[in-house]
């Protein structure tokens, strides 16, 4: 069986970290917008059905603090948890590149700022990249390093809308073109599974789409139920069943099987960063043990990364 780094049965992002920074890198994620197009309501849009009042943010009392506040607060609170001295600072809730080109200089600026950020980490849409925001992005790659994490969640229209993400899977594959053509920026993307009706040959064409893409990570999030979401009202009316941890693991194993090696992952599965806040399934809220159960499948299966790819 293949192994990669720390014996895990995947390419974990912590490998490139180490080879990128010569050492661990841990991220502070920081709230500097408080809106995307979805939320806006623009054309039409609606509120993508997973997504919380935070704006999937980890931090929600983050919306109250400026930057400086929350860069210096989870700094501090990390390097001592985890005796931790590099960081990527990453803007992660709503849409980071929907508000003013000189308010996202400034943030980049201000997070530079601090001799202990290594980087930049900026979560976006594939519906939201502007010229002028690629020709930030890699202005600042030549200054430092600058990741861009894609909400992506599938390649299937009809999963897009049932999320109501507002954006088709056309567009994602455009946007990662676009973004790889005009920028050397470290490219991720985000993927959901646990759609309704979602069959295993879409995770295998899903892995395939991503291995003839010019992506650098994946982030794999199973969808799940939080409070104060549409999915929330669909969940409690019996329109919506969160996947199961058993069926889960299977969907990773078949998406990790057909992935290249070359492409490395953040995580295999979503955490509720707030326990209070989740709904469905209970699973989501054992971090440390999903994580493991899914080590064990995968393990179990003799799956692991690359085991189908085939580099046609
Ligand atoms: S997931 Fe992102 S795009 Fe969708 S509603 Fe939430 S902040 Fe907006």
């Amino acid at each position: 069986m293949a192994r990669f780094y720390n014996d895990l049965p995947f390419q974990p992002i912590s490998q490139f970290y180490k080879e990128r920074f010569s050492g661990k890198v841990y991220k502070i994620p920081v709230t500097v917008v408080d809106d995307c197009p979805n939320r806006r309501g623009l054309k039409g849009m609606q509120t993508c059905v997973f997504c919380d009042v935070w704006g999937s943010a980890a931090q929600s009392e983050s919306l109250t603090m400026g930057l400086r506040e929350q860069i210096e607060k989870y700094h501090a609170r990390i390097a001592r948890k985890f005796n931790a001295d590099q960081f990527l600072v990453y803007f992660q809730a709503y849409t980071n590149t929907f508000t003013k080109l000189e308010a996202l200089r400034i943030n980049f600026e201000t997070a530079l700022s601090y001799p202990f950020v290594k980087g930049l980490v900026v979560g976006t849409r594939p519906d939201c990249l502007s010229k002028a925001v690629l020709e930030l992005w890699e202005e600042y790659h030549r200054k430092s390093f600058v990741a861009v994490e894609l909400g992506v969640q599938s390649f299937f229209d009809d999963q897009l809308d049932f999320m109501r993400r507002g954006h088709t899977r056309d567009q994602s594959l455009k946007a990662i073109e676009k973004i790889k053509k005009e920028t050397s920026v470290n490219l991720g993307i985000h993927l959901m599974f646990g759609q309704p009706g979602e069959t295993d040959d879409q995770i295998i064409e899903t892995a395939r789409i991503c291995n003839d893409l010019p992506i650098d990570n994946v982030k794999l999030h199973n969808l799940h139920v939080l409070t104060q979401t549409p999915l929330e009202e669909m969940f409690h009316r019996g329109e919506f069943t969160p996947i199961d941890r058993e069926a889960y693991a299977h969907r990773v194993s078949l998406f990790l099987d057909h992935l290249s090696p070359r492409i490395h992952i953040h995580r295999l599965a979503a955490y509720s960063s707030r326990w209070e806040e989740l709904v469905a399934p209970a699973w989501t809220s054992d971090k440390m043990g999903t994580h493991q159960f899914l080590i064990d499948y995968l393990n179990q299966q003799n799956s692991y990364q690359g085991r189908l790819f085939k580099n046609l």
